[in-house]
């Protein structure tokens, strides 16, 4: 396959996980040449197939490599051979409980190969760095921080946040030494809230083992594999006593990552809030997953989940001036049945795969 020069090449790590893919497809649909790398320990083959099937019908094409990002010679390699311009780094452990019972595992994997994947990136010499951060890096901010600005101080309180922080700190300082050196490179971190939904052709999904997040798991009750939904805790400082998080669609949280692709200038770092502005409670969750999917989703009242602050929600005031994005999907319940219509055409994720 010849890729003509006018293509924009993009290499994303974590291309076979939820967020990845999506990443992917919107690359391939704006015609973009993308390279996914994912050494599948927690990401998906089924993916991948996605992928490569809607790059048959796509302007874009795509190309799925089995590797680590840890991998630095090899990495090397691939960014070279492809003339990379612009890496979109997703590949990470995201469990907030394991990250408290392994730290290690998540400071080799998800700082320790992002220093390595950097170093493969200053070796190869590309000038573009998109790195998939998070609002955890901000731990538990005071009440008045609320809603969460970007300058907000970072204090994260588990292992998973303080790895993530740790690579932030790494491209602060890559871009500054590479500013001093006067060499090409720029690098942006997009601080996540609360990622939901799925693709709304249904060509990729969210399928997590194990799955610990609200939306799909309110569904996997509505889907008759599991028996209930736990709310975690209703004596919270907010106005029905749940948790109020702010759930950004996956086709929106990837179209920022698109458009920043294309605003970088050498030098820069940029770092933005991506969520709607504004939180639903677990309960208004669980309401909107019953209204989608017509049925009854029981659930029943636990503790406190260790670590869940009472509200979060973003300023994403920068982003939406900066790049001109806007978030689509408004509605939960929109969202929400994007997620459900994924579930339901995939009653088993990506199966074996
Ligand atoms: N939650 C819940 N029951 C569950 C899963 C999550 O009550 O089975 C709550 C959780 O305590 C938090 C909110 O739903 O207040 C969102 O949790 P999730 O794990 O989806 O995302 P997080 O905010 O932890 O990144």
């Amino acid at each position: 396959m010849t890729t003509p020069d006018s293509m924009r090449r993009v290499l994303v790590t974590g291309a076979a996980g939820y967020i990845g893919s999506h990443a992917c497809m919107r690359l391939i649909e704006s015609g973009c040449r993308v390279v996914g790398l994912d050494d599948l320990s927690r990401g998906h083959r089924g993916a991948t197939r996605a992928l490569e099937s809607a790059a048959s019908r796509a302007p874009g094409e795509f190309e799925f490599v089995e590797g680590s990002i840890a991998d630095r010679t090899g990495t090397v390699e691939l960014l070279t051979d492809r003339r990379i311009e612009v890496v979109m780094h997703f590949a990470a452990f995201a469990y907030v409980g394991e990250s408290v019972e392994r730290p290690l595992l998540y400071y080799d994997n998800n700082a320790g190969g992002a220093c390595r994947l950097l170093q493969a990136v200053e070796e190869a010499g590309v000038p573009r760095f998109v790195f998939s951060s998070t609002c955890a890096t901000y731990g538990e901010p005071p009440e008045d921080r609320i809603p969460i600005a970007e300058d907000c101080p970072q204090s994260p309180i588990n292992p998973y946040g303080r790895s993530k922080l740790m690579v932030e700190r790494m491209l602060e300082d890559r871009v500054e030494a590479a500013r001093t050196a006067g060499t090409p490179f720029a690098a942006t971190m997009l601080r996540y809230f609360n990622v939901a939904g799925s693709d709304p052709e249904g060509r990729v999904g969210e399928d997590h083992r194990p799955e610990t997040h609200l939306i799909p798991i309110c569904l996997e009750v509505a889907a008759g594999r599991r028996e209930a939904l736990v709310i975690h805790g209703d004596d919270y400082p907010t106005p029905d006593g749940t948790c109020i998080r702010d759930y950004v669609h996956v086709v929106d949280l990837v179209d920022a990552h698109l458009a920043v692709m294309d605003a970088m200038k050498d030098g820069e770092l940029r770092r933005y809030n991506v969520g709607l502005g504004h939180g639903w409670s677990v309960r208004e969750v669980l309401e909107s997953c019953r209204r989608v999917t017509g049925r009854d989703i029981p659930a029943t009242m636990g503790p406190r989940r260790p670590g869940d602050p009472p509200t979060l929600f973003a300023n994403a005031s920068s982003i939406g001036r900066d790049l001109d994005w806007s978030p689509r999907f408004t509605d939960l319940d929109e969202t929400v049945a994007t997620a459900w219509r994924w579930m339901q055409a995939n009653p088993s994720g990506y199966g074996a795969d």
